[in-house]
């Protein structure tokens, strides 16, 4: 079981969670970020610092067309 403290708090509406849901994006990049507070994820550290940026980039910063 993930422990609730250690999910982001973005989750509940991250595009990330719903690509996931929607089988469009690998458990991984949940496992990894979401469910691992957050770390390193440049979708978190645009949020904090009000950069706009698209639904379909990573939490890597890499930006995947497919989504
Ligand atoms: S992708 Fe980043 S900002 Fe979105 S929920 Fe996961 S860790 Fe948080």
């Amino acid at each position: 079981m993930q422990s609730m403290r250690k999910i982001c708090k973005h989750y509940p509406n991250c595009p990330m969670k719903r690509f996931w849901l929607q089988g469009k994006l690998d458990k991984e990049w949940i496992k990894n970020y979401c469910w691992n507070e957050h770390k390193n994820c440049k979708r978190y550290e645009a949020e904090e610092k009000g950069i706009p940026h698209p639904d379909n980039m990573l939490p890597d910063g890499t930006i995947n067309k497919k989504l």
